[in-house]
C-alpha cells in the first residue's frame, strides 16, 4: 500500500533544520515539560533541552518503525476514502506526525516548512502535553477562584490510580509476532479498555452528585509481556463524602496524597500539591515509544475512536474543547489589550489640544 520508494525515502528522514531557541517558563509550559519528560524535579534548561531532544528522537524513530513495518499508518482511514489509497495525502500526514513538536520549546526553523501539530493526543507525546497544559491552566483557574472566594472551605483534591495488568498471550520478546497475532491482541486490549470505560460510566452519576468536579484518564502502558491499563482520576470533593469506586476485578488501587484547596492554591506553581497530583495523572507513558513496537501497534488499533479522557462537574471541559476555550479567551484578551492601547493613544492625542 505504502509505496516502496517512500519507505526508502523515510529511512533517510532526519528532523534537521531546527534549533531550540528557548525553553518556555510559563506555569502551563513547565507543567507540560513534567508530563512528557517525567522529570518532576528538573529545573535546568539544558536538561530540559537534552531530554526533549531525546524524546523527539524516540518519537520519530517509533513513527518510522511503525510505518516501515506497516504495523500502523497515521491516517489509514482518511487516506483511502474512495477505496483508493492516496499516497500524497498519506505522506503529508506522515510528515505532520514526524515533525510534531513540543509547545514548551521555542524553535528557529531554517528552511523547512513548519507543520501543524499532528493532534494524535493519545499517542504523540507533544500533543499529549498540549492537552495537559490546557487542563492545568483550566483547573488552576478553578482552584484560584474557589480559594479566593471561599477561604474557609474544606474542599480537598485527591488523585486515584486504578491499574490492571493484561497479558498478551504467547508474546515472545525477541521473536515478536506477526500481523495476525497483533489483530488478536487488538481485540483483547479493546475488550479490556471497554471494561475500564464501562466501570467508569457506572460510577459517573455518583461522581456528578458527590464531587464538585472530576477528571478521568485511561492510559495503556506497554510492558514486557503485556500492558498495564491505568484509570487515573482526579477529584475535587468534600473529604467527608465517600468517593465512588471504579470496580474492575483484579485491579490495584493507589491513592495519591490529598490536599486542601484553600491553602494549596496560594503556593508557588511548582511546589503546590495540586501540581504533583495532576502531573501524576497526566504522566505520558514513555513505554509507548521505548517498548515493543508490536504491543504499541496493538494499542493504537485498539484505542482508535475510544474516548480516553473525560470529566464531570467543574472539570467537564477536557481534551480538545479546552484548546478551543483558551483560543477564544486568548483572542478576547488580545482584543481587549489592543482596545486599551488605542484608547490611551486617543486620549494622549486629545491631551495635546
Ligand atoms: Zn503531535
Amino acid at each position: 500500500m505504502v509505496c516502496s520508494d517512500f519507505v526508502a525515502r523515510i529511512q533517510r528522514y532526519v528532523p534537521h533544520g531546527w534549533k531550540i531557541v528557548k525553553v518556555g517558563s510559563r506555569a502551563a509550559q513547565v507543567f507540560a515539560q513534567h508530563c512528557v519528560l517525567g522529570k518532576i524535579a528538573t529545573k535546568r534548561n539544558t536538561k530540559v533541552r537534552s531530554l526533549s531532544r531525546s524524546i523527539r528522537h524516540l518519537w520519530t524513530s517509533r513513527v518510522k518503525e511503525l510505518v516501515v513495518q506497516q504495523l500502523w499508518l497515521p491516517n489509514i482511514k482518511t487516506a483511502s476514502v474512495a477505496g483508493e489509497f492516496d499516497q500524497r495525502k498519506f505522506e503529508l500526514t506522515f510528515r505532520r506526525c514526524f515533525f510534531c513538536r513540543p509547545t514548551y520549546l521555542y524553535y528557529f526553523w531554517k528552511d523547512q516548512r513548519v507543520f501543524r501539530p499532528c493532534s494524535r493526543d493519545s499517542f504523540c507525546p507533544f500533543c499529549f502535553a498540549r492537552i495537559c497544559a490546557g487542563q492545568y491552566r483550566y483547573i488552576k483557574g478553578l482552584l484560584r477562584d474557589i480559594g479566593r472566594h471561599k477561604a474557609d472551605t474544606k474542599l480537598v483534591m485527591t488523585g486515584r490510580i486504578v491499574s490492571r495488568f493484561v497479558l498478551a498471550p504467547g508474546f515472545h520478546p525477541t521473536l515478536g509476532c506477526d500481523a495476525k497475532q497483533i489483530k488478536v491482541y487488538t481485540k483483547i486490549l479493546r475488550g479490556e479498555l471497554r471494561r475500564h470505560q464501562h466501570a467508569y460510566t457506572k460510577c459517573q452519576k455518583r461522581l456528578q452528585r458527590n464531587t464538585l468536579g472530576s477528571l478521568c484518564r485511561t492510559v495503556v502502558i506497554p510492558q514486557d509481556t503485556g500492558w498495564c491499563i491505568e484509570t487515573r482520576q482526579f477529584f475535587l470533593h468534600n473529604p467527608r463524602i465517600k468517593l465512588p469506586a471504579v470496580k474492575i476485578p483484579g485491579a490495584k488501587v493507589r491513592y495519591l496524597q490529598h490536599s486542601n484547596v484553600s491553602t494549596d492554591y496560594a503556593k508557588p506553581e511548582a511546589s503546590s500539591d495540586f501540581f504533583f497530583i495532576l502531573a501524576e495523572i497526566n504522566k505520558y507513558p514513555q513505554e509507548l515509544l521505548t517498548g515493543y513496537v508490536e504491543l504499541t501497534a496493538a494499542y493504537l488499533h485498539a484505542s482508535h475512536n475510544l474516548r480516553l479522557l473525560s470529566g464531570t462537574g467543574l472539570c467537564r471541559k477536557t481534551g480538545r474543547s479546552l484548546g478551543k476555550h483558551f483560543k477564544k479567551k486568548d483572542a478576547d484578551a488580545r482584543a481587549a489589550r489592543e482596545a486599551k492601547k488605542e484608547a490611551r493613544a486617543v486620549s494622549a492625542v486629545a491631551d495635546l489640544f
